[in-house]
């Protein structure tokens, strides 16, 4: 995860233990919590029938987004969740508020639904009998102001991000990791995209994709736009690597034959740094707009990057973001393919421990910062100056402290036509709770 000058991100162990504390969250009509989990397996029918989930972006321009999901379930009581805990932003902003319009069908009939007490993440319903087939119709409105992380402005009138999480429930007592869902997309007319999903078609309007685990297809964020550009960065290297950009104005997307050279590059940088690919594939999704929040969010292969609608075509702006590129993907290795044991999240209603964000983050900056110098995205001289902009003391202890971490503030990048000079810039620290911000 990056925020304007600063990275960080995020999870949970699938225990017995969480399994009841999530039962006694739920408090379910005063039923055990063991009862409880007992239902819920009970009601959602794992089986090679996977889950479908269609998303219709085409009012996305008008800030909303459709989805209808198909899932296999049992008669009896049974709890939906809506992700809470997003991965990479190390913290609950599962964007709840946003979610509307939620309908449960099933043989045609609606299904009455009660949000669970305490958790406003939980949704029960029963199944009746004789039902095996689940239909859930929701909303999700886009209308965030341009700020936070992937919960903020998503969308433009010329393009869109989907973050999955955003427009999907699943089963409670069963890990997204082993929920197959087959997802489909309806995109606006004329729209291109990118997205790590692999297409296996097209039918009624919509583009089918190859089923995947919900925990993945989460991991897999879809970049659409009217005006989309896709160009393939150093085709020597397998596998292979996409810079996708989507933008508010066809002129944005003029990018500068060195910049491309440059990713290119990073690819290749990364093939020496860390000497391996654990990826299928990699896309860089670079939403180019000025109506969207603007941060990094890190997927196992691909990365959510927003920057501001002329970044590529003006050098000054380019420089800012220098480094984002180059953080994003080398958290490929460093915190998704590799992450600490706490931000090892495999429930999205469990809490990430994030003790050890200081690798993940930390760690994730330097090299993204090396090799942003090393692939010629910035100049040895740049590269100098925004570390000498980070580094000066004073540097404070991490305290012991539950839920405090302990970074140091970055001042924002300067730009190179006023280059900062060692010592004229201090870095200030602060302390912080979990809000990657
Ligand atoms: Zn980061």
């Amino acid at each position: 995860m990056l925020k304007g000058a600063y990275r960080w991100t995020a999870s949970l162990r699938f225990t017995l233990g969480s399994l009841i504390r999530e039962g006694l969250h739920l408090k379910l009509h005063g039923f055990s919590a063991v009862l409880l989990m007992a239902f819920s397996f009970a009601a959602y029918a794992q089986s090679s029938v996977p889950v479908r989930l269609n998303v219709d972006l085409t009012d996305a321009p008008r800030k909303i987004i459709h989805a209808r999901m198909t899932m296999p379930v049992h008669p009896g009581p049974m709890t939906l969740l809506y992700p809470k805990w997003i991965p990479g932003e190390h913290e609950p902003d599962g964007p709840i508020t946003d979610l509307a319009g939620l309908v449960f069908t099933a043989n045609g009939q609606q299904i009455p639904w009660v949000r669970d007490d305490v958790n406003m993440y939980a949704f029960h319903i029963t199944v009746p009998q004789g039902v095996s087939t689940l239909d859930i119709k929701l909303d999700f409105l886009a209308t965030a102001p341009p700020s936070g992380f992937s919960a903020g402005a998503s969308t433009s009138a010329s393009l869109a991000l989907l973050s999955w999480n955003e427009v999907v429930l699943y089963p409670s007592g069963t890990k997204p990791s082993q929920v197959q869902v087959q997802p489909s997309i309806k995109f606006p007319e004329g729209w291109q995209f990118g997205t790590a999903l692999t297409k296996t078609g097209e039918a009624n309007g919509e583009v089918q994709f190859a089923a995947v685990p919900l925990n993945m297809l989460i991991d897999s964020p879809v970049l659409a736009g009217r005006y989309f550009k896709e160009i393939p960065l150093a085709t020597d290297v397998t596998p292979k690597h996409y810079l996708d950009m989507a933008a508010d104005g066809p002129e944005d997307l003029a990018i500068k034959p060195q910049l491309v050279d440059a990713f290119s590059k990073l690819v290749r940088e990364t093939g020496v740094l860390y000497k391996s690919r654990h990826y299928n594939i990699y896309h860089f999704l670079v939403t180019l707009s000025d109506d969207v929040a603007h941060f990094g969010l890190e997927h196992h292969q691909s990365s959510d990057d927003r920057v501001g609608e002329r970044t590529f075509i003006d050098d000054n702006l380019s420089y800012l973001e220098a480094d984002l590129l180059p953080h994003e993907f080398t958290h490929s290795w460093n915190g998704k393919y590799r992450r600490p044991a706490g931000l090892n999240h495999d429930d999205y209603k469990d809490p990430m421990i994030g003790n050890l964000l200081w690798v993940y983050e930390g760690l994730t900056q330097y090299l993204g910062d090396v090799l942003a110098a090393r692939s010629g995205i910035e100049t040895d001289d740049q590269f100098r100056s925004s570390l000498a902009a980070t580094a000066p003391p004073p540097w404070t202890p991490v305290p012991d402290a539950p839920g405090a971490i302990c970074r140091t503030r970055r001042p924002p990048r300067k730009s190179f036509m006023t280059p900062v000079r060692s010592g004229t810039t201090g870095g200030a620290t602060r302390i912080i709770t979990p809000r990657a911000s």
